[in-house]
């Protein structure tokens, strides 16, 4: 997704998702002319509108009093704190944003599955004839999430950015026994008392994410598509997945972490396009009427 400038109306996507709000603001060509991004803090529309108002050089699509949405620009709405974004002209569920933002991107023509991975959920989403079909989500625990990577990356002192480039120093495969935050927190610390390495014990980490989404449902489709921020961050994790889907084709969407604001972006445009249909269809009725 590149940015850009010089654009009439505006189309913007908000993701207000347990840990970050992603917003996007795309042309009517869905092309992406700004990106922003805030933490998930509260009170959460005031940490939202700031997300939507600040950053770069671009407009904000609020009113002066941040209360609405101004003329030429339509914003729709998803993430777990959707609901709460009360001046959004439409709201959608993330498997549909994730779903719309990845239809997008890679413009995949047979059945594909989504991984999306974010800080406090999992989910695999089936995509089947150009439509969501089934799909498994993860809120209930933090294996398998980012929470999980995290919380450990913490106990260890190792910065997040680090992760992956130590756990690809790993010299030997081993098994956490436990995917709870809480116990496999313990475990970690008698593994390293025991002096194993570092390496070892953060690819281990990673491997028990890899199998935790994967024990959340089958994966059927040849093709699977990866989204969301812990995808992003963490390379390493769709190289353990190629590990373990050794016949399937993987693909990272651009930008995964905004994958979903961007489909909200999509949806705002549809609805403005829609009412725009709409508007100028009762202008034709109103013609024929008179
Ligand atoms: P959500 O929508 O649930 O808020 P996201 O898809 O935005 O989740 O992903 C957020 C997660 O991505 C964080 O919890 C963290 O694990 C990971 N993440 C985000 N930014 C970074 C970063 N700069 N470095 C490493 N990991 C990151």
């Amino acid at each position: 997704m590149s940015a850009g400038t010089n654009h009439e109306h505006l189309y913007w996507g908000v993701d207000c998702g347990s840990t970050q709000i992603k917003v996007i603001a795309c042309d009517g060509d869905g092309k992406v002319v700004h990106k922003r991004i805030g933490r998930t803090l509260f009170p959460l529309l005031e940490h939202v509108r700031n997300t939507i108002s600040a950053g770069g050089s671009g407009p904000s699509p609020l009113t002066e009093d941040l209360l609405g949405v101004k003329e030429n620009h339509t914003l729709a709405a998803t993430g777990y704190g959707r609901n709460h974004i009360e001046f959004a002209s439409g709201k959608l569920t993330e498997i549909s944003a994730h779903f719309l933002g990845a239809q997008q991107l890679l413009q995949l023509d047979g059945p594909y599955t989504i991984v999306d991975i974010g800080g406090q959920d999992s989910k695999v989403i089936e995509v089947h004839d150009g439509r969501v079909g089934q799909f498994v989500i993860n809120r209930k625990c933090a294996a398998g999430t980012g929470a999980f990577i995290e919380e450990l990356a913490h106990r260890l002192e190792v910065p997040l950015s680090d992760l992956t480039r130590l756990a690809r120093l790993h010299d030997k495969d081993m098994t956490l026994n436990s995917y709870c935050t809480v116990f496999s927190g313990q475990e970690v610390i008698k593994i390293l008392m025991n002096g194993e390495r570092l390496e070892n014990l953060i690819h281990a980490l990673y491997a028990s994410v890899v199998q935790r989404i994967l024990e959340m449902t089958s994966i059927t489709t040849q093709n699977v598509v990866f989204s969301g921020g812990v995808m992003n961050f963490n390379p390493i994790l769709i190289d353990l997945f190629d590990e373990k889907l050794p016949d399937h084709t993987t693909f990272l969407v651009e930008d995964a972490q905004y994958c979903g604001a961007y489909g909200a972006a999509l949806f705002a445009r549809g609805l403005a396009e829609k009412q725009a249909e709409n508007f100028s269809q009762s202008e034709v009725n109103v013609r024929l009427a008179t």
